[in-house]
């Protein structure tokens, strides 16, 4: 997979090698070149088991959209999907490896699926704790996961707004919580909050650049987290093993898009 700058001529390749910034969101960057915002189109593309896509982008950062992954899905279900002849590789998990950082911590575990489990807790009410796992297919993904969208607390608004981001900064595209409740939006899921969170771990493990085996275990993770761990589990000898792979089965996403489209959202 591979990000393209058409403004300015550069290839980013969607790697972990190429992560830059991770405030608030993933940034890849190349040669002084950037693409930011990338997680929620590769999680779209991760969790439908696209491996092969060249995304062309004509400035630095992808369009957050209504901040959550759906409509992704649903472009990519209108433009059609096609087995390559290319051989694929799955990557598998075969020793557990973690990042911890206090309270915080990421941890990637063999399994014979791609699983997450997320576990969330913040400092405000509304928000103490969510938790929520799931094996993760692309009908699971697209009704489950995708949907999901970006969430900011009132009082990071300001904040996010003079460093110039428009992710978790604007009413349209993310989803901000006051002090006594959500402010601006009705929820798609009781637990919207841990789902984006998976949604945006799904789409940085997209990163490893193969289909996973393997379950993500994630506390109070984020950005960095999640691409520390991924990391970790290349760089450690043994962690792991790529396996041939036939083509993945797929679940038909016309049965899945029309869940995409929630009522007035
Ligand atoms: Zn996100």
């Amino acid at each position: 997979m591979r990000f393209v700058r058409t403004d300015v001529d550069v290839e980013i390749p969607a790697t972990l090698s190429h992560i830059g910034s991770q405030d608030h969101a993933t940034t890849l960057n190349r040669d002084g070149v950037s693409i930011g915002t990338v997680e929620h189109l590769l999680a779209a593309l991760f969790g439908l088991g696209i491996d092969d896509v060249r995304v062309e982008v004509d400035g630095p950062e992808v369009p957050v959209l209504d901040g959550s992954a759906a409509p992704f899905v649903i472009l990519l279900h209108e433009a059609g999907l096609r087995p390559l002849a290319v051989p694929r590789q799955l990557l598998r998990v075969v020793r557990p490896v973690e990042v911890v950082h206090g309270a915080k911590f990421a941890r990637l575990l063999p399994s014979d699926h791609f699983e997450v489990g997320y576990t969330i807790g913040f400092d405000h009410p509304l928000l103490r704790h969510q938790s929520l796992a799931l094996r993760v297919t692309p009908r699971s993904f697209s009704e489950q996961i995708a949907p999901a969208r970006t969430f900011g607390f009132l009082r990071e608004v300001e904040l996010l707004r003079k460093s110039g981001l428009a992710l978790g900064g604007s009413l349209e595209n993310a989803v901000v919580i006051g002090e006594t409740g959500v402010l601006n939006n009705k929820l798609r899921f009781d637990d919207e909050f841990v789902r984006h969170k998976m949604l945006d771990a799904i789409g940085d493990l997209a990163l490893l650049g193969h289909p996973l085996l393997g379950r993500l275990e994630a506390t109070r993770a984020g950005h960095a987290l999640h691409a520390a761990v991924a990391k970790r589990l290349l760089a450690t000898p043994g962690a792991f093993e790529l396996l041939p792979a036939g083509a993945p089965s797929r679940e038909p996403i016309e049965q899945v898009a029309p869940a995409l489209r929630p009522a007035g959202a």
